[in-house]
């Protein structure tokens, strides 16, 4: 057992899965404190301090949205959450109450360690340090200081929403936002249930920066929860 590496708070039920995540996470250099339920998982949330907390939704004793809520009260670790296949709404909802990502069951070992790199990058950027000037991601390059947008060698102009879309997206790079967060981040609160403004746009923004706008390699659809602009 090693000393080093992000402390990992593991909330979930099902035996087998803490298992299976006890084997695989600690052969990525993570320290693992696992815990069944959601009243144990919130008291080890303040004790252990972890860096990042992994949580199943469907718990024995508490729900899921109510450890996060407790939690987001005084902690902004990352929540890495876990539900089962078409449980949309309550994915939306827990991200909504403060989760930052989530995967659906059964998930492969690579794609959990590729969102807990992620939210723990995110995690590290609140903390004071500044974002990169100019976002790339493959042919995509964005001068954030001279609000600049290329694919390849090409300049590629955007409207002022657009615009504001596609940087809303950059802040939350390789992460989930949901149609609301989304909504309130780019043209605000009073607009969060104008889903038709986030077709519209995420259509125009895919047709000038996507290659094949119907396949898009940067900005993915999050089918019943929102976008996801792809992780470097
Ligand atoms: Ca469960």
């Amino acid at each position: 057992m090693t000393t080093e590496g992000p402390k990992i708070l593991l909330i979930e039920d099902e035996q087998e899965i803490r298992r299976f995540l006890r084997v695989s996470l600690g052969s990525h250099g993570y320290r693992l404190v696992e815990s069944a339920t959601g009243k144990d998982g919130i008291m080890q949330a303040a004790t252990q301090q972890p860096d990042l907390m992994i949580l199943d939704l469907g718990l024995p004793d508490l729900d899921g949205m109510e450890v996060i809520r407790q939690v987001r009260e005084w902690s902004q670790m990352p929540i890495i959450i876990l539900s089962a296949r078409g449980q949309e709404h309550e994915k939306v909802q827990a991200l909504d109450a403060g989760a930052d990502d989530y995967l659906t069951k059964p998930f492969s070992v690579g794609e959990l360690v590729a969102r807990i790199r992620v939210a723990l990058r995110h995690a590290a950027q609140g903390a004071g340090e500044p974002g990169e000037p100019v976002f790339v991601l493959d042919a995509l390059r964005v001068d954030l200081a001279r609000r600049q947008v290329f694919v390849g060698e090409r300049e590629v102009h955007l409207t002022p929403i657009e615009y504001r879309l596609l940087t809303t997206m950059i802040k939350h790079a390789g992460k989930v936002i949901t149609h609301r967060q989304l909504l309130k981040e780019v043209w605000g609160p009073d607009s969060v249930f104008e889903t038709h403004y986030l077709r519209v746009y995420m259509a125009q923004l895919r047709r000038k920066l996507e290659d094949d706008p119907a396949r898009p390699c940067f900005l993915l659809t999050e089918p019943g929860v929102g976008y996801r602009l792809a992780s470097r």
